[in-house]
């Protein structure tokens, strides 16, 4: 179900209420911090998403500072996983 969404604008769609999307790393599965290198977006029901930082990729300042904003950073990554399936 995840993967369905992958290349797919998410702008249109509906969200039913108690759904999290969060940024994880794959290594460890947890939340993706700034040290992460592969991450991916996830979208858990409320209550059963990741609540620990990523323990594999430690960093100071987990996410960026001003605080948590996993759907912001889930766009910009949008743009640079088309860059690496494009393989130049
Ligand atoms: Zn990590």
């Amino acid at each position: 179900m995840i993967a369905a969404h992958d290349s797919l604008p998410v702008m249109d769609f509906v969200e039913p209420e108690g759904i999290v999307h969060l940024v994880v790393c794959l290594e460890s599965g947890e939340i993706a911090t700034d040290r992460c290198v592969k991450i991916r977006e996830e979208v858990y029901i409320e209550g059963t998403e990741p609540t620990e930082p990523c323990h594999l990729h430690p960093s100071a300042g987990l996410y960026k500072r001003g605080g948590l904003q996993p759907q912001e950073d889930y766009n910009t990554d949008d743009n640079s996983e088309d860059d690496e399936r494009t393989h130049f």
